[in-house]
Order: C-alpha cells, then sequence, then structure tokens
C-alpha cells in the first residue's frame, strides 16, 4: 500500500458508503479517466474478468458464435468468452511482444470468414506489460471491421507511442487483483472511449434495473459492481502508480544489466517507442532444462519464481478448441521464466537472485 489508503477507507466507514456506490467509485473512474487519457471513460467493477464477461457481451458476443484469443495469457482472459456460450479461436504469438501475431490473425480471419464463421470479437492481451502489436492489430480489425476488447489488466501503466494500454480497443479492460501492479485486493474496470458502452457496463453490473419505481428487468443482469470500500484503496493506490511502474521497471534493468550481457539469456526488448510497466520481468533460457535449473536453484534458497504462461490451446478446458499456431508460445512456455518482480525487492535481494542464477550452466 502506498500511505493514503487508509484514510480514503476510513472516509468511506466515517460517511457510512459501505455500498458499491458512492464517491470513491466515481472518485476512481475519474483518477483512471484521467491517468489514462485519451478520451475513455470508466466503470469500476469487481474483477478484471467480470469487465471481460461484461466487455464481450456489449461486443455482442453470443451463443454459438466465435472469439479470436491470444493463447499466450491467463485462463481468466479466455474464460468468460465461455460464459456467453461462445468459443474462443486462439492465435499464437510473435517474437517481438510475445502478443498477438498479426500475421496469424489474418490468416485465422480468413479462414474463419471463407466457412461463414466471421469472428464477432478480437481479444488481445499486453501480456507481462508489453503492449501487443498495436498498429498491426489495429489495421487488422478496421480492416475485418471487427471489434477489438483489449486485455489490459497486466498493463497499467503502459503506453505505446505516448498513449496508454487500456485505450486502444473498442473496450479495454484493466485488473486490480492482489496480484497486479496495483490493487484493490479485487477489482477491475472497463473502459471506453464510448460512453454509452461504460453506461452499458454499469447497467449491466448492477443487476440491470430499467427506469421504474419498482424493480423492473428487460435484461439479465449481474452484481458486478465495485465497492466504495475497494475504490477508496483503489484511490489511494493511483497515487503511487508512477512508483510502482519506476520500481518494476528498476528490477528489469537490473536483471538485463547483470544477466544479459552473458550471451546465455534472453529478454523481452521494449520495440521502438513501446513502454512496458514491466509487471513481471521475464527471462529466456536456452533450454527447458536451463528453465527448470534455474528455479529449482532458487527454489532450493526459499525464492519462488514462474514459468511464463502456459499457453491456452494447451490447456486440459482448451485443447479440443480451434487454433492457429506457430510455435512461439510453446517455445517461451518451455524457455522462459517469470523471476521475482515484486515493487519491493531491493538491491541485496536481487544481487542474490542473479548470483544464484548465474551458478546455473546449460
Ligand atoms: C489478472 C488477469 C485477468 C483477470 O483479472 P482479475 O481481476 O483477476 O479477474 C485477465 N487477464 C489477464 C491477462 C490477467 O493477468
Amino acid at each position: 500500500m502506498g500511505g493514503n489508503e487508509e484514510k480514503y477507507v476510513a472516509e468511506a466507514f466515517a460517511t457510512n458508503w459501505i455500498a458499491p456506490l458512492g464517491p470513491h467509485v466515481n472518485g476512481f473512474e475519474a483518477a483512471i479517466r484521467e491517468e489514462l487519457g485519451n478520451g475513455v471513460h470508466a466503470a469500476v467493477l469487481s474483477s478484471g474478468t467480470a469487465a471481460i464477461h461484461l466487455g464481450l457481451q456489449i461486443l455482442g458476443v453470443s451463443y454459438g458464435d466465435e472469439v479470436l484469443c491470444q493463447s499466450f495469457t491467463f485462463s481468466a482472459s479466455a474464460n468468460p468468452i465461455t460464459y456467453l456460450g461462445a468459443r474462443p479461436v486462439f492465435i499464437d504469438s510473435e517474437r517481438d511482444t510475445w502478443n498477438m501475431s498479426p500475421a496469424l490473425l489474418r490468416k485465422a480471419i480468413e479462414d474463419r470468414i471463407a466457412k461463414y464463421k466471421k469472428p464477432k470479437a478480437i481479444l488481445a492481451v499486453h501480456l507481462y506489460g508489453m503492449p501487443y502489436n498495436v498498429e498491426a492489430i489495429q489495421q487488422i480489425a478496421d480492416e475485418f471491421d471487427i471489434p477489438i476488447l483489449e486485455d489490459s489488466a497486466e498493463a497499467l501503466g503502459s503506453s505505446c507511442h505516448g498513449v496508454a494500454c487500456g485505450t486502444f480497443g473498442t473496450i479495454g479492460v484493466l485488473s486490480f487483483n492482489g496480484n497486479k501492479i496495483i490493487t484493490t485486493s479485487g477489482g477491475g474496470a472497463l473502459v471506453s472511449k464510448n460512453k454509452a458502452y461504460t453506461e452499458k457496463a454499469i447497467f449491466l453490473a448492477t443487476q440491470a434495473r430499467d427506469e421504474a419505481p419498482h424493480y423492473q428487468h428487460s435484461h439479465i443482469g449481474y452484481n458486478y459492481r465495485m465497492s466504495n470500500v475497494l475504490a477508496g484503496i483503489g484511490r489511494g493506490q493511483m497515487e503511487v502508480l508512477a512508483d510502482r511502474v519506476a520500481a518494476r521497471r528498476r528490477n528489469y534493468d537490473y536483471y538485463v544489466a547483470h544477466l544479459g550481457g552473458m550471451e546465455t539469456f534472453e529478454f523481452l526488448a521494449e520495440p521502438e517507442g513501446y513502454r512496458s510497466n514491466r509487471w513481471l520481468s521475464c527471462l529466456l533460457t536456452p533450454s527447458f532444462e536451463h528453465r527448470e535449473m534455474i528455479r529449482l536453484a532458487l527454489l532450493a534458497e526459499d525464492i519462488e519464481s514462474r514459468p511464463l504462461w502456459k499457453p491456452l490451446h494447451l490447456q486440459p478446458i482448451f485443447e479440443q478448441e480451434l487454433s492457429f499456431l506457430d510455435g512461439t508460445s510453446l517455445d517461451l512456455f518451455h524457455r522462459g521464466l517469470c523471476l521475482p518482480s515484486g515493487s519491493n525487492l531491493t538491491d541485496s535481494d536481487l544481487e542474490r537472485i542473479v548470483n544464484i542464477i548465474k551458478t546455473t550452466k546449460s
């Protein structure tokens, strides 16, 4: 926590705004709008997963539809596709950003259109805080007139040519889960330049009540709005977002400075104009065996590290789904490791980690 969170939470108690609405909800949304810029509006919700669920629904995804989804991501990106009775079509990654491959995206769209199954949405992810290839993906989306749901759950504070991640898609999604760069313990947001979309999200997230003195419903609703207490935490966290990004980027720079010159290891550099929040610092090792050697050597010293996300097309829940692949995400999964990346790591922590990694050999 940064410092002011408890003050905002105490204010919620003092004013008795203990509900999924109130001044902190409005204030947190205003802070998000200001931070992201680019003319977006925000609706704060109970989770990023809830934001993806509502976002897909607002983009018109329903039973039997197909959604083109990045395979190299956390399962929460794709799970809401199935909540709607739709099916994911998985797209492999490109080397430059580790995110959705524009070439495979085009191939998938052409294939599905040829089979009279034009996809309803493109779900692209800024994984580990690195922006996806915004220009190429947007150009394909425009060419085929398919909306983008931008999963920016890991990329608050990232940007591309000075424009904030979360503001590129027709709808963008943020997460404030406990493991993200800033947190409300659990929470998320749906953002869009189209105010009708954020208003629709708030309507659906608060049980879809029609205008009437009694309870009247002409849509199925959800209980997905963020609590005013948690929004208080969010207001305090927004004040330290820039510090958190600086701390995460410093971790990454330390790892690159001490391991990057060894030729054994690779890091994901920022393409020209791209700025990652470096939510997690990731290392590419020469082989699966070397990656495991490092992971186990760190674990023996009580230091947690973790393989990169297992691609969704290989997960038991999704392995029967259609996929457009070239082996990139599988290779990253085999050889990649998320290193300790907390905003509170000290120089001596980082030195210890680097020294253990240096003792391993291919
Ligand atoms: C965390 C995360 C989500 C889900 O957000 P929650 O707030 O935890 O529901 C979705 N996509 C990605 C890529 C994430 O990392």
